[in-house]
């Protein structure tokens, strides 16, 4: 067996803290210095350490935030139960390279109910941004706060969230937010299963259902090939998943991808569309889970 040898994290709780642990790394580092940032709601798992390691890879600085963000729960989600873990999640940081671990509470992220709201329209409309309403609009204030907090060069998020990094970049773009998006690929369980915080929710029984989605997904490539157009391929997404009795689909789509809009109805879904997402979300007893696969076409390869 070999040691790895791995040097625990800075954790930090307050925004001067932070800031000062920023700037004393940039006075440094000096001209060199690049700081990527990992935001995070905690209860690590190998989809979280992989953007971790990227940013170690990418930079001289990772900070990685920990923070539930209550303003992205809808008034009957789970943010109560939302599972946390801090010690477990401080032993995957020092594993996958984070120097510093920003843990704040939302009375030091939020002193008083922010009266500045972010929405970004469009690329919202469809899947979560419709099933989770105002949700987009808490992940646009905390990304914001964050970044304007920790001012990174460069910030790296899963395409697990497919759909929240769309947002991310087109709110980046338009506020002209001095950070490069990363976007990372999803890291799944041997089986397939996507990896989230969330699959410990899930009984034994509903976890070897969930597989149905990932297991349905793999097949929208050739399904593709075969000529499908985007309204087939969405029904045969739905029936391969409704095949587990106990999936009960909050949505499937299919959609261009970054700007989420619905592909040409009747045509089989082909180059001129550029990059095409299936998207699902579907709930296991109490447990909603996510996935998607994006497609560039005219591969048909999964990215
Ligand atoms: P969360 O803690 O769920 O808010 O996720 C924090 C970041 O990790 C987001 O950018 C997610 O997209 C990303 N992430 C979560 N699960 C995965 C996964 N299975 N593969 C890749 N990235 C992920």
């Amino acid at each position: 067996m070999t040691a790895t040898l791995t040097s625990t994290p800075a954790v930090v709780r307050t925004i001067a803290e932070i800031r000062a642990a920023i700037r004393a790394y940039r006075a440094e580092a000096g001209a060199t210095a690049s700081v990527g940032f990992v935001p995070t709601m905690g209860f690590l798992h190998e989809g979280h350490a992989s953007l971790i390691g990227r940013s170690a890879q990418d930079n001289g600085l990772t900070v990685l935030s920990i923070f539930v963000n209550p303003l992205q729960f809808g008034p009957n989600e789970d943010f109560e139960r939302y599972p946390r873990d801090e010690a477990r999640d401080l032993d995957v940081a020092a594993r996958a390279g984070a120097d510093i671990v920003f843990m704040p509470s939302v009375s030091e992220m939020y002193p008083t109910s922010a009266a500045t709201q972010i929405t970004v329209s469009g690329v919202t409309e469809r899947l979560c941004g419709a099933s989770r309403p105002g949700h987009f609009d808490g992940v646009g204030i905390v990304v914001t706060k964050l970044f304007n907090i920790v001012q990174p060069d460069r910030a790296y998020f899963g395409l697990k969230d497919a759909q929240q990094v769309a947002v991310v970049e087109r709110m980046v773009a338009d506020l002209n937010q001095p950070v490069q998006i990363v976007p990372c690929p999803i890291v799944r369980e041997a089986d397939g299963l996507a990896m989230s915080s969330r699959n410990v929710y899930l009984s034994a029984d509903e976890r070897r259902e969930a597989l149905v989605i990932s297991r349905t997904l793999a097949k929208v490539p050739a399904w593709i090939d075969s000529g499908m157009n985007a309204a087939q391929l969405t029904a045969a997404v739905r029936e391969g998943i409704s095949s587990s009795p106990i999936a009960d689909i909050d949505y499937v789509e299919t959609l261009t991808y970054p700007a989420l809009q619905p592909p040409a109805p009747d045509a089989p879904v082909s180059v001129s569309d550029g990059r095409i997402i299936v998207a699902a979300a579907v709930r296991f007893g109490r447990t909603r889970l996510i996935d998607n696969i994006l497609i560039s076409l005219p591969e048909a390869q999964p990215l």
